[in-house]
């Protein structure tokens, strides 16, 4: 909440109201809050003051003074989304709306040196140097990683696409001044692929980059399990006695599935793949085949678990528009249920969806604590 100046429980909940409902009059907050419309006033007052809401006209109306429109304003909190990969560094600047204001993605090996804490450091601080942007305005970073957080979002409880120590948290303070925080990639993205729906309804993101993974939304949250480790679908067993996968087991999704399996056809390069894949060379065109079999076995497992939409995320996933057909046809080949494989959806975002679902944690505190 806004220092000073009596802020009580309705001036969150006034804030709050506005900026679910995207705008709202002073006859609207009424009736749903049940405040008499002094302290509305009041209250609308005080935000207006506080820089939080604005008068955006006036509802049209079929007789007596039109009411005024109050709205939240965008750019009043802002928070950075870092996402840390094994050979790219994203940073993204997102305000109150989750609009993303500035991103950059950068090759950026990473390695636990003391040189790459540094560039990072500097890298941020450019970043928000070339940002018109009142400092204070900043909530927090919000960091993506490719590890299973604990929920105190600071330990690492486990991590093998990139080796981070489980005192990473500790080792990075020096490179920032804001709150940070840390936040497993997939659940991040899976979050922001929510919100930027603007539905409750139960929805299932599966993360298909250097490693698979996922997250479970409800509500508009990521739901953890017991121990912060649910959705790790990438070691789901799809095929028992199968490929090893990098975390000792055998027939795991993530050697199947991930971005690595068809990259490594071009030397790393996933662009490449999908650029051969569309010119229409029929060795990738195979190799894309078995990869999507692998994955409609996932899929369909996955819709039988959750019934719900399951977006396809990640660095795949933002390459995934024009074969989306071809995985819904092997997906419902599957089901003796479903008749529709219409909920396989592609992800929105393409390579920033981690970074502004860690970024957007801050945003969420901010409205919940107003
Ligand atoms: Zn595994």
């Amino acid at each position: 909440m806004p220092e000073g100046k009596n802020r009580t429980r309705d001036f969150g909940n006034i804030y709050r109201l506005i900026y679910e409902k995207k705008q709202c009059s002073r006859q609207q907050i009424a009736e749903e809050l049940s405040i008499s419309l002094p302290t509305i006033t009041h209250n609308l007052a005080l935000l207006k003051d506080d820089g939080l809401i604005y008068t955006s006209g006036t509802f049209s109306s079929t007789g007596g003074r039109k009411a005024n429109i109050f709205r939240c304003v965008p750019d009043a909190r802002y928070a950075l989304g870092i996402d840390i990969t094994q050979n790219h560094l994203s940073i993204v600047l997102i305000n109150l709306n989750l609009d993303i204001i500035d991103s950059e993605r950068m090759r950026c090996p990473f390695e636990d040196t003391s040189l790459y804490y540094d560039n990072l450091q500097e890298k941020v601080e450019q970043f928000l140097n070339k940002q018109s942007l009142d400092r204070d305005k900043l909530l927090g970073i919000g960091i993506s990683l490719p590890a299973i957080i604990e929920s105190d979002q600071k330990t690492i409880f486990y991590a093998t696409v990139i080796s981070l120590l489980g005192n990473f948290y500790e080792r990075i303070s020096s490179c920032f001044i804001y709150p940070y925080l840390l936040f497993n990639d997939a659940s991040s993205a899976g979050l922001a692929e929510s919100w930027h729906s603007n539905s409750d309804k139960p929805m299932l993101y599966l993360s298909l980059s250097s490693s698979v993974g996922g997250a479970f939304m409800i509500g508009g949250k990521t739901f953890p399990g017991t121990h912060s480790h649910s959705s790790e679908f990438g070691h789901m067993c799809i095929v028992p006695h199968g490929k090893r996968c990098y975390c000792g087991c055998y027939g795991c999704l993530d050697a199947y599935c991930s971005a690595k399996v068809l990259s490594d056809f071009t030397g790393g390069n996933l662009m490449e793949f999908f650029k051969e894949l569309s010119s229409g060379n029929p060795g990738y065109r195979r190799v894309f085949d078995e990869y999507l079999d692998y994955l409609a076995i996932a899929v369909n497992n996955l819709r039988m678990c959750y019934d719900c939409d399951v977006i396809i995320g990640g660095t795949v996933g933002s390459f995934m528009s024009d074969y989306i057909k071809d995985l819904r046809q092997k997906a419902i080949t599957l089901n003796p249920f479903e008749k529709s494989g219409d909920y396989i959806l592609c992800c929105h975002y393409r390579t920033e969806a981690s970074a502004v679902g860690a970024a957007a944690h801050y945003i969420d505190q901010f409205i919940e604590e107003m």
